[in-house]
């Protein structure tokens, strides 16, 4: 089969390589998989590959081709991929918080062979059916910022009625201005473009500042004050990850405001403790998703409260170009492998 293999010195290309045995797993034959911004640390050295030659992608969806008997799901069924494989035996994965297993397997793109490959390996228990109206290329996004944004919307509490920043209008961004509109709330979208700003609105948002370039951050705190009454935000979702992000989001914050940490970068974050103590500001941050917010992305997309907004589909024989426009931003929500 042919698979995107990590080469040394950060080039990413397109190989025959054995195909996968089931060996007791589930084998999926891949129809999308969404190129995420992960990648790239991967190509920077960042984030290092478990072995040569990996095989990266971690947002997968496709058709069921193999599965163990007494699977919940059969050959020929549309499927979403989960792409964390606990142990299924600690505490958080028995309270259905898989990402916070203590004894993990791996997951799929990061420490097993990923989803840029004609057939993929993985747990039956990690197959999650599709409903018709859900394409492939919707489910590939969905299985990783659709239901990581579902996770830290549940984590921070985002209801009926509060306001939310959400600061940084990429694929993840976007996904988390529908989820906390499908929560109830109101969102102000911060953009680093007129573009993305309205497509944040188009998506939702009730108001978006747009900082050109992601310059002015000092001024962003004003700005959402005027924009909630003086009162600031009841939280600020934080998908940027530089220092000066971060500040600007707990001083956009009124009083008990949420900041919700899912973005970073090298970056750390120096401040006063009697900066958050006087407003009472709470600290929460999200890794990853569990299966069950997967299948509440699955569900919000089933009944059109979450769109992916896909920007080009490309075969996997030109997974190079579409890392090359990801790095260079110039990709408006995600780019997807098709099959
Ligand atoms: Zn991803
Ligand atoms: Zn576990």
């Amino acid at each position: 089969m042919k698979a995107a293999v990590l080469v040394d010195g950060g080039e990413v290309r397109v190989e025959e390589v054995p195909e996968p045995r089931a060996d007791g797993w589930a084998l999926v034959e891949a129809r999308a998989a969404g190129v995420c911004g992960t990648e790239l640390h991967f190509l920077e050295g960042m984030i290092p590959p478990p072995h040569e030659r990996f095989v990266l992608g971690h947002e997968s969806a496709g058709v069921v081709r193999e599965v163990p008997e007494g699977s919940a799901v059969g050959p020929g069924d549309r499927v979403a991929v989960y792409n964390f494989v606990g142990c299924g035996r600690c505490a958080p994965c028995r309270t259905g918080r898989e990402s916070l297993c203590l004894d993990p397997v791996g997951q799929l793109g990061f420490s097993l062979p990923g989803g840029f490959a004609d057939v993929v390996r993985v747990p039956a228990a990690n197959l999650v059916p599709l409903p018709d109206s859900v394409s492939f290329e919707t489910a590939a996004v969905l299985a990783c910022s659709g239901m990581s944004v579902v996770h830290a919307s549940r984590l921070a509490g985002i209801g009926l009625g509060d306001t939310v920043v959400v600061d940084g209008i990429g694929g993840v961004g976007l996904m988390a201005v529908q989820v906390a509109r499908a929560a109830g709330a109101r969102v102000i979208a911060v953009a680093d473009s007129d573009e993305r700003g309205e497509l944040a609105c188009s998506l939702g948002a009730a108001a978006a500042v747009v900082l050109p370039g992601g310059e002015g951050y000092e001024g962003l705190p004003d700005r959402v004050r005027a924009l909630t009454g003086g009162a600031g935000a009841d939280h600020y979702v934080e998908l940027v990850g530089t220092e000066q992000t971060l500040l600007a989001g707990i001083r956009s914050l009124g009083r008990g405001g949420k900041l919700v940490i899912i973005g970073y970068t090298g970056d750390h974050l120096n401040v006063h403790p009697v900066e958050l103590i006087l407003s009472e500001i709470q600290v929460v941050t999200s890794v990853a998703a569990s299966r069950r917010d997967l299948e509440a992305a699955i569900d919000l997309s089933a009944a059109g409260r979450l769109h992916v907004t896909v920007d080009t589909r490309y075969p996997l024989s030109e997974i190079g170009t579409a890392l090359e426009r990801l790095r260079a931003r110039r990709v408006k929500g995600r780019n997807v492998v098709v099959w």
